[in-house]
């Protein structure tokens, strides 16, 4: 059992943001700035390949959900990235599908 669904099944604390039926968004523990997001699906799709190609409707929402708490964070304006990261290379450390959004500083560009 991977550590977000520790915390979808309510078995470990997370500073929530958002939740609905499909989609659950939680800080960063180890935020790489002053907002740092991940948006989940409550389905343990493992990364991006498995959930797209099973259930391509919920990517957009998904992405519906990041560009809410984006509004909801006050960042929408300034600006913000979308991340998710997939297997080794990729630099997933988690196997739960999931979108970064980070924001709140100038980002840099790009990933080393
Ligand atoms: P990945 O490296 O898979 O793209 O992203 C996983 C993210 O999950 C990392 O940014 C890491 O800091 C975060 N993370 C790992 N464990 C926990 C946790 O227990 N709680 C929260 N809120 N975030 C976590």
């Amino acid at each position: 059992m991977t550590i977000f669904q520790k915390i979808l099944d309510g078995k470990i604390p997370a500073d929530m943001v958002w939740e609905d039926e499909k989609a659950v968004a939680f800080r960063d523990i180890e935020p790489k700035a002053p907002v740092h997001v991940l948006v989940i699906p409550r389905k343990p799709y493992r990364n991006i390949g498995e959930g797209a190609t099973e259930d391509p409707e919920l990517m957009g929402h998904l992405l519906w959900v990041c560009s809410q708490i984006a509004e909801q964070e006050g960042i929408a304006e300034s600006g913000y990235r979308v991340i998710t990261n997939k297997g080794d290379e990729g630099g997933q450390s988690v196997d739960h599908l999931h979108f970064h959004i980070l924001g709140g500083r100038q980002l840099g560009w790009t990933p080393s």
